[in-house]
């Protein structure tokens, strides 16, 4: 899969983006289509299409970096009551654009964004049955 994205562009400088937090590995800017003030996305510098796909290093320190601007919307004048962490990976996620990010949402009461509503909860052993069938891929995973 081509890794270019128009996130690569952002993070050479070739396309704007307000951004609000940089380091070597990673970059945080403003969402060009937010789903609340002050949406944020955090991106590896070197792209990744997907988690598989994605050092497992820089995975850590998008959550590391989600934390501390999750932090950083509360104090600010963005003055979220909350945040979600989201990240889509792929298409049947939600995913659009293939180079990972981690999504920063603040969420005040009343904003409208959200998950559908709470499932029920399925038989144990349906949840066992799952919780084996993961613990085996786990196990041959590298
Ligand atoms: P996804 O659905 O892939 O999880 O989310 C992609 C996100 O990237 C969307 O929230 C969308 O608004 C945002 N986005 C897409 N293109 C651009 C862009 O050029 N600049 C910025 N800042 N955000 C973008």
């Amino acid at each position: 899969m081509n890794p270019y994205t128009i996130f690569s562009d952002i993070v050479a400088g070739r396309a704007p983006a307000s951004r609000v937090y940089e380091d070597d590995d990673v970059l945080a800017f403003m969402d060009i289509r937010p789903m609340t003030p002050g949406h944020l996305l955090v991106i590896p510098k070197v792209a990744a299409p997907d988690l598989a796909r994605l050092d497992s290093e820089i995975g850590a320190k998008l959550f590391k970096v989600g934390q501390m601007l999750a932090r950083a919307l509360r104090e600010s004048e963005v003055g979220c009551d909350g945040v979600n962490l989201f990240l889509a990976d792929g298409v049947m996620a939600g995913q659009e654009v293939f180079h990972v990010h981690l999504h920063v949402i603040p969420r005040t009461a009343g904003d409208g964004f959200g998950l559908r509503g709470r499932p029920r909860t399925p038989p144990r052993a349906d949840l066992d049955y799952l919780a084996a069938s993961i613990r085996g891929a786990l196990e041959r995973l590298e």
